[in-house]
Order: C-alpha cells, then sequence, then structure tokens
C-alpha cells in the first residue's frame, strides 16, 4: 500500500499513547466524523439498496439529536474538527436544520458538510447557508432525465438541478459525487464534468463499492477509472493534497472547477484515513468496511458518563483495522449491506 499523503497525518502528536485523541495503532489520528442521521431515502439508487428499499429500522432505536450532539461534544474532545452529515436522505429526517445548528454551536467542530441526493434540498439552501453549512456534497450519476431515473428508480433529476444552481447562486461550496456504473457512458462522465466548466465545482468519480443491500456479493468490477478518466480528459494534471482525503484531485485548462476520482473499492487511500461512522442506530465503524466496532446507543442508553465514552471510543479507534480490506475479511460477510445503513 502506497500513499504520499499518509505522512501529512502523523508526528508527534499522533502517538497511539497520546491520551488527548483519537489514534489507532497504525499512527492515523481521526479528525472527521460521519454521522448518518437517518436510514430513509426517497431515492432507490440501483447501486445502494434494492427497489423495495431497506427495511427499516423503528425511530426509538435511532439516536436522536440530543444523543448525537453529546456525541460529537465527546468526539470533539478526542479532536475531531470536522463533521459530515448523511443518510439515508438527511433531509428526510425532521428538524435537520436546527440539528445542523446545534452540531455548529459545538467547541472544536470547525466545520460541517452535508451529503444529499438534492432532491429536497432546493427548499432549504438559505437555511443552510444561515446555519453555517461548510459546504454540499450533491450525489448525482447522470445529467440525462432517463437514465437518472433507470439509475434512481424516481424521476426527480429538475429537483436536484434545482438544489445544484441554488447551491451555486447562494455561494455554498458545492461537490457533485458520481458513481461510476458497468453502463456509465464517457459522454456522462463529460457532461458531468461540464458542470464545473464555468463555475468552481469539483466532480468527483467514485468506483461502485460492494454495498448494495443485495442478498450476495457482487464480483466488482470498476475497470481502472483513473485510466478511463485520463484517457477522456489527457490533460488533466492532479494536485497535490495538503489534507487526508478519499478523493484524488486534477485540474483541466479551461475549467473553473476540478475533477476527483473516490477509489473506494480499490482503496488505496486507507494510509491516510482520518475518519469514522456512525450508522442511524448508533454503531461506530472505524472502517467502512468493518462490521461495527462498538454500539454507542447500547452505550449511551446505559448511562455511561462522557468519560467512560471517550475511553471506549479510544479502544475502539486503537484497534482499527489496518486497512478495508483486512477489515472486509474480518467481518467475513456474505451479503452486501446497503449504503442507505452505513451512510457512504
Ligand atoms: N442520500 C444522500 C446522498 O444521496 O448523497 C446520502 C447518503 S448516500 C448512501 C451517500 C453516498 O454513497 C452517495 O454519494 C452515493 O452515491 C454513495 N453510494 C451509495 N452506494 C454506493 C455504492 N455501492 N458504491 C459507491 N458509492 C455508493
Amino acid at each position: 500500500m502506497t500513499d504520499r499523503r499518509s505522512e501529512d497525518n502523523r508526528g508527534e502528536a499522533a502517538s497511539p499513547h497520546n491520551p488527548a485523541f483519537l489514534v489507532d495503532k497504525n499512527g492515523r489520528r481521526i479528525t472527521y466524523l460521519r454521522l448518518s442521521v437517518t436510514d430513509r431515502c426517497d431515492l432507490r439508487c440501483r447501486y445502494c439498496c434494492p427497489e423495495a428499499g431497506i427495511p427499516l429500522v423503528p425511530h426509538d432505536q435511532i439516536l436522536t439529536f440530543e444523543e448525537l450532539v453529546r456525541l460529537v461534544e465527546v468526539f470533539a474532545r478526542l479532536g475531531v474538527n470536522k463533521v459530515r452529515l448523511t443518510g439515508g436522505e438527511p433531509f428526510a429526517r425532521q428538524g435537520l436544520i436546527t440539528f445542523i445548528k446545534m452540531v455548529r454551536a459545538i467547541s472544536g467542530i470547525d466545520s460541517l458538510y452535508l451529503t444529499t441526493n438534492g432532491v429536497q434540498a432546493a427548499g432549504y439552501l438559505d437555511d443552510l447557508k444561515e446555519a453555517g453549512i461548510s459546504g454540499l456534497n450533491l450525489s448525482l450519476d447522470t445529467l440525462d432525465s432517463s437514465r437518472y431515473k433507470e439509475i434512481t428508480r424516481r424521476d426527480r433529476l429538475s429537483e436536484v438541478m434545482r438544489t445544484f444552481h441554488g447551491a451555486i447562486e447562494r455561494n455554498i461550496p458545492i461537490k457533485v459525487n458520481s458513481v461510476v456504473m458497468e453502463d456509465t457512458k464517457d459522454s456522462e462522465i463529460a457532461d458531468l464534468v461540464g458542470l464545473g466548466k464555468k463555475d468552481s465545482v469539483t466532480v468527483r468519480f467514485i468506483e461502485k463499492m460492494p454495498f448494495s443491500g443485495a442478498d450476495h456479493i457482487a464480483k466488482m468490477d470498476n475497470g481502472n477509472l483513473l485510466d478511463r478518466l485520463r484517457k477522456i480528459f489527457p490533460e488533466m494534471v492532479e494536485e497535490h493534497a495538503d489534507i487526508p482525503s478519499t478523493a484524488r484531485v486534477f485540474t483541466l485548462p479551461g475549467y473553473q472547477g476540478k475533477l476527483g476520482v473516490i477509489e473506494g473499492n480499490s482503496r488505496h487511500f486507507c494510509r491516510s484515513c482520518n475518519k469514522v461512522r456512525i450508522t442511524p442506530t448508533g454503531i461506530l465503524k472505524t472502517c467502512l468496511y468493518d462490521d461495527g466496532t462498538l454500539d454507542l446507543r447500547e452505550v449511551l442508553r446505559a448511562g455511561c458518563k462522557d468519560e467512560e465514552i471517550a475511553e471506549l471510543l479510544k479502544r475502539s479507534v486503537r484497534s482499527r483495522a489496518s486497512d478495508g480490506h483486512a477489515a472486509e475479511k474480518k467481518s467475513g460477510r456474505f451479503s452486501e449491506p446497503s449504503m442507505a445503513g452505513i451512510g457512504g
């Protein structure tokens, strides 16, 4: 495993023995928390969940906003400074804007991002701006409305484009995330990159990963996504990353925006991974590919003190798998969980 960026995430402070931070046994410090606030979603993207959706978790088993805030406060005291809200679809949860304000007010959280499918978000852009959102990741796999319907099993592209243009008008930083499937055409990729022609939008292409909610593990064949992108855009030039990132980013002459690639199935970025996830039911995942390492709902509802939660988090992070391949092997799963229940 080679990764130029791994050194950025090490150093004295990242010693596994430094009690102030969340550091794993390989010296990777956790500074980024992804919170999945719901398992509900208004789309049925075919690479993410079955047409009928996934079995929904009863509301009382989903962490309340108060529980989530408490967890973020504990994480912030352990050096986490970036939070992303995801789902399911975050806007499927009532009170999202109020919750965003609550997280924004937590000392130590410098940036708060949202990942959304953009179907309902257009109506909330002013609220998001006012609440101090740091940026949006918009999931959008094609600009062709019949293809959009085929992929998401819903006819909502016009609403998504309203969100896209509305965010740009309001200067809300926006990235587009686009999953590349077996039948994604080069022309679709080129059209999506065109969104960054005159606007400062990074369009990131994601390798499809084994999280479709199917009852078996599909053989992933993403080809070499980066080589494919280089063939479509021979003029793209890679940027040096100062901070750990799952995406490799490229500039394109004549484009305001940038192009990115997320090799989520190849897992080339594990050595610099600085993030952990919490599922809607409160399961801590120290790797996207693990099966969960700590039941935080149980811990919270058992009445544990903040210091006890912090100790459990440190212990869980310390024993994090060395990379996504090791985590997947250890999980020994036979079917694909749905990304809707994890948060991407
Ligand atoms: N509903 C929100 C959205 O659409 O952005 C947030 C949740 S969604 C699960 C988060 C991200 O996971 C989306 O960008 C989606 O494209 C990505 N995703 C879902 N299933 C995936 C898969 N099998 N492989 C790669 N990415 C996937």
